[in-house]
């Protein structure tokens, strides 16, 4: 651990991607500094489940695995589910994929945001992943108390509630000014707080995108029929329904609605959210016989121009903000972990400087390709999908059962959203 404020990396933001980024590095043994303006709050058991789930795929369990932080989310509460149904509200067909054909235990886990992050922050602090090199500070004793600028045993200096003020850029390294004057240098800076990075605005990086004026109602609620372990989405003209498996036997939805009709379903009361709900799920699971109060999240589309900017890089929704439908956001974000972490172990075994342009390049390269690929897809999955046209209806259906009959487009299909 640095005593001076020097640094292999700082990271800033630990959401579940700085989180793990940060984990990761620290246990390669690099050292890491860790700015997050909140303290997350910690995940109780007793507490009524997160609105704000995520669908976790195998590679984002794997790397969460290898961090050490997954048994602890497993443990606490998650949701596999070993299928997934997909139809349309205007077309025939439906498309089913199961775990079993690909080989899987599981397709994926439905888990809360804050669980990962709770998770991943409490990991940082726990003297069991104190693995690798750097000398050592004491552990906090309570893992869950505010810290400011404590040294957490795993090789992390954290800074929170922190914020940068400033960066500078040189060929010897990048300095980060905190807003309370701490002064941190790296050899490199990795944005990933979020949509909204004041990094990457600090850093000059532009993103191109869209909004997709909708937003996404989100609720638990309880269904007169099992869930079955199943992932069920509705495309619908206005946007997709899914309905997510909970560990209570609940489903979580993610209900994407133009924002007016988001705004009308938000104020219903609940017996007619229950009625409409059910109606727009085409009563698969039977009615809808509970639900907890609702909340609602904007949906665009954003892709940053380009990953790296002198010493910085941008990683997770700080790098692309996509369409929920396909329930990658956060997977692709882990994705940005492993590769950023696998290229800057490659250049330190090669002794290069962690931060020079062909090491960071090497990371934007795979990563903004690979991103870019997926968001586009999403992105015109949700326009053929939303359009209520009839020859368009006609076209997805078509392209419905070619893929339902195919078992090896099937399996293209499952592999990729797998991060296989
Ligand atoms: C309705 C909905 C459903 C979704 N479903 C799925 C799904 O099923 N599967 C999936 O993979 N993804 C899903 N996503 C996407 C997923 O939630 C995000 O991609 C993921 O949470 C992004 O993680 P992150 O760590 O990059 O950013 P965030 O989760 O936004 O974390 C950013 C962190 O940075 C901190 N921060 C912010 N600003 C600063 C600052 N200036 N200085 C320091 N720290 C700062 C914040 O406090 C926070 O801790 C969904 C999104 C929505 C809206």
């Amino acid at each position: 651990m640095s005593r001076r404020g020097e640094f292999d990396v700082i990271v800033v933001g630990a959401g579940a991607v700085g989180g793990a980024l940060a984990l990761a590095l620290a246990r390669d043994g690099f050292e890491v500094a860790l700015v997050e303006a909140r303290e997350p709050k910690p995940w109780r058991a007793e507490d009524e489940v997160d609105l704000r789930v995520v669908a976790l795929a195998p590679d984002a369990r794997a790397l969460l695995d290898d961090l050490g932080a997954w048994a602890a989310i497993a443990a606490a509460r998650i949701g596999p589910y070993r299928h997934m149904h997909v139809w349309d509200a205007l077309a025939p067909g439906e498309l089913h994929f199961d775990a079993a054909e690909q080989g899987e235990a599981a397709l994926g886990w439905i888990v809360e945001n804050k669980l990962v992050q709770s998770m991943l922050w409490r990991a940082l602090h726990e003297d069991r992943l104190c693995g690798s090199g750097g000398s050592r500070d004491a552990p906090a004793a309570n893992p869950a108390r505010s810290i400011a600028a404590s040294a957490a045993p795993t090789g992390v200096r954290m800074h929170c509630p922190g914020e940068v003020a400033d960066i500078e850029d040189s060929d010897s390294g990048v300095t980060a000014t905190l807003a309370d004057g701490t002064r941190l240098r790296a050899r490199v800076l990795v944005a990933a707080e979020g949509a909204e990075s004041s990094v990457r605005t600090r850093l000059g990086v532009p993103f191109e995108g869209r909004d997709y004026a909708q937003r996404a109602v989100v609720a638990h609620v309880a269904t007169e029929r099992p869930h079955a372990g199943t992932a069920w989405q509705r495309f619908q003209p206005g946007g997709p329904l899914a309905f997510l498996p909970l560990a209570d036997g609940r489903c979580s939805i993610v209900w994407s609605l133009p924002d007016a009709e988001a705004a009308r379903v938000l104020a219903l009361d609940d017996d007619a959210f229950r009625a409409e709900l059910g109606c727009a799920f085409d009563f698969r699971l039977g009615a809808i016989t509970a639900t907890t109060p609702r909340a609602a999240f904007p949906l665009r589309l954003r892709l940053a121009e380009r990953y790296v900017e002198g010493r910085g890089v941008l990683a997770g929704d700080a790098a692309h903000v996509v369409h929920p439908l396909a329930g990658q956001g956060m997977n692709l974000g882990l994705r940005d972990v492993a590769c950023l972490r696998r290229v800057l172990r490659a250049a330190r075994e090669r002794g290069s400087d962690l931060g020079a342009e062909h090491v960071l390049r090497r990371y934007e390269r795979e990563r903004r390709s690979d991103n870019t690929l997926a968001a586009r897809g999403f992105d015109a999955i949700e326009r053929v999908y939303g359009s209520a046209s009839e020859p368009v209806a006609a076209l997805r259906g078509a392209a419905l059962s070619l893929v339902s009959g195919v078992g090896a487009l099937r399996h293209v299909l499952a592999a990729r959203a797998a991060g296989r």
